[in-house]
């Protein structure tokens, strides 16, 4: 089976302050083993060291993004390398944040995922459409091209999580239903069994993220495809518990 999958994409929030009790929080929490859910939080870059340094040992590190190539004269960037240098297991790559904000295009995530895994990082890789585009009846689209982007520079599947984010649900309290992310869950694995192979289809975790709380939490995990969360708003929170807790 496919191990269920909680991250918490922190985005570009907290203080030094709010991190650490953020932590301690997780730390004390009580929640089902690693062999039942595997638990990533996701940090800005510069929290990333005292997140890991303190951060209990079944819980892992994330990073929310790394540069498209080895590192060099790129100003601002992080590379893939620092990243495993400093033993950060995990990247999100893809999140429509970067895609819409800072015009990140298919091949550049396929690019950034490809490179990504082959230093080593473990990567969540995520897809979804915009308002309109669902409105026009292009949601299958969109999110096999951005699927393919990634399969056309990659080989191996094994560590990359696919998160399933509608842009109309992040930030908007408007969540999917259970039915609408079963149904594009489900839609993306036909794509990868039909475009990749029936192992990576029958393996990958699809996890769903875009306003997911304590409350809606449980009647997501409870669809077929639906493997998991990624979490924004809520991973700040105390209820980010409830959510890793919904794996069971
Ligand atoms: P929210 O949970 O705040 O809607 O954000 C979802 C998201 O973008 C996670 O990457």
């Amino acid at each position: 089976g496919r191990k269920f999958f909680v991250g918490g994409n922190w985005k570009c929030n907290g203080t030094n302050e709010e991190v650490k009790k953020i932590v301690s929080t997780l730390n004390e929490a009580e929640v089902p083993s690693e062999d039942v859910v595997e638990v990533v939080v996701s940090p800005p870059f510069v929290f990333l060291s005292l997140v890991k340094s303190l951060l209990r040992s079944d819980f892992h590190v994330s990073a929310q993004n790394c540069w498209v190539r080895k590192g060099g004269a790129f100003t601002g960037e992080v590379s893939a390398e620092m990243l495993v240098n400093l033993s950060i297991p995990w990247v999100i790559i893809g999140h429509s944040e970067r895609r819409l904000l800072l015009k990140e295009s298919n091949e550049f995530v396929g690019d950034k995922v490809a490179y990504a895994l082959s230093q080593g990082l473990k990567v969540i890789a995520c897809v979804g459409e915009t308002l309109e585009q669902r409105e026009s009846g292009a949601t299958v689209d969109i999110v096999s091209a951005q699927t393919k982007a990634i399969a056309d520079k990659v080989s191996n599947w094994d560590n990359i999580v696919l998160a399933y984010e509608p842009v109309w649900a992040i930030g908007t309290g408007k969540v999917a239903t259970p039915a609408q992310a079963q149904e594009v869950h489900s839609e993306l694995r036909k794509w990868l069994h039909e475009n990749v192979g029936a192992q990576v289809a029958a393996t990958t975790r699809i996890i769903y993220g875009g306003s997911v709380n304590g409350a809606n939490c449980k009647e997501l995990a409870a669809q077929p495809d639906v493997d998991g969360f990624l979490v924004g708003g809520a991973s700040l929170k105390p209820e980010f518990i409830d959510i890793i807790k919904s794996a069971t």
